[in-house]
């Protein structure tokens, strides 16, 4: 248990191993003076499950003294454990509204972020690659039926969090939001930061198929943090943040060093998505191709709203300059 002599909240980290370089699946128990709400919901499986009911009892709580779920983004190593949490115990579960379509694998929401992706490959010059990528969607469509979160969403607006403000960070996902205690400097920010891997900012279409600009969005979330009187984040994955400032420094830096690596390829010739992923990453554009897509495309984005690159669209794919040329 963590208390801080003026928190108005308790928190108990549940902080369950995982191989691969996430290292923990985290998530919390925040008891309030008349809640006890769970932040994020874990994994799916009876490792995760087992660990909830681990952390209840020895904090003397059951599962029925649970009063809500407060879900911090969409992705599925964060609500893992919410159907069956609310089929024993029928809570409300809060979540930003950029996640309810995505939470409930909306049939219409992911038939248009399929078509989505099927034109960004196009316009990145993705060829059979990128084709293969929208296969694998299609497929997941049809084959992830069961993932969709059946248990009733309430907007996050609604939660009751007792002192405890919502704040929106999208870049990782759109619908990602922390929790902030100003009194105490105390974040629970899931995927935002991580002291031990950077966080993806994943490409996404907005609800209406338009690309949200994913990296300048995760720019803008670290600044605002940082903006913050901010003394301790709690992650989604791996430690706690002793030092978030520096971090957030160390990130945005890295950010840049990419940015300048982009522009130096750009000048020596690579052109497309493709060509600047593939003189990037190597092997690994075949590998990771939607992670390695997201961060170069992130980057292109970012790089133009700053001014560095233009493009121009040839045949359908877009070219890109480097602006001093
Ligand atoms: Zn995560």
């Amino acid at each position: 248990m963590i208390e801080s002599q003026t928190s108005t909240f308790k928190l108990y980290p549940i902080s369950v191993p995982t191989p691969g370089s996430l290292k923990t699946v985290n998530f919390y128990l925040l008891s309030t003076k008349n809640q006890l709400l769970l932040f994020d919901a874990g994994w799916t499986g009876d490792k995760y499950w087992h660990a909830l009911n681990h952390t209840l009892h020895e904090n003397q709580f059951e599962l029925k003294d649970l009063t809500g779920i407060v879900l911090s983004h969409h992705h599925i190593d964060h609500c893992g454990l919410v159907d069956q949490i609310v089929a024993q115990h029928n809570i409300p579960v809060y979540a930003h509204k950029k996640a309810f379509p995505r939470l409930q694998r909306d049939e219409a929401f992911l038939k248009k972020r399929i078509q989505f992706f099927e034109t960004l490959y196009n316009e990145f010059d993705c060829g059979e690659r990128g084709e293969a990528q929208v296969n694998h969607l299609k497929r997941s469509l049809e084959n992830n039926r069961h993932l969709a979160v059946e248990a009733g969403l309430s907007p996050i607006e609604e939660a009751p969090l007792e002192g405890l403000s919502v704040l929106h960070f999208p870049g990782h996902a759109p619908d990602q939001i922390g929790l902030w205690e100003d009194s105490t400097g105390v974040l629970l920010g899931a995927d935002v930061l991580i002291q031990h891997i950077s966080s993806n900012a994943l490409i996404e279409p907005d609800e209406y198929g338009n690309r949200l600009p994913t990296l300048y969005q995760s720019v803008d979330s670290l600044k605002s943090i940082a903006s913050l009187p901010v003394q301790l984040v709690y992650s989604g994955h791996g430690a706690v943040i002793h030092d978030p400032q520096a971090l957030i420094k160390k990130r945005l830096n890295r950010i840049d060093q990419k940015g300048d690596k982009i522009i130096s390829l750009i000048e020596k010739g690579a052109s497309t998505g493709r060509e600047i992923a593939q003189s990037y990453y190597g092997s690994t554009y075949d590998q990771q191709f939607s992670l390695v897509m997201s961060e170069i495309i992130g980057q292109l984005d970012y790089l133009e709203t700053k001014g560095q690159i233009h493009k121009v669209m040839r045949n359908g794919v877009y070219r890109y300059s480097a602006a001093g040329l």
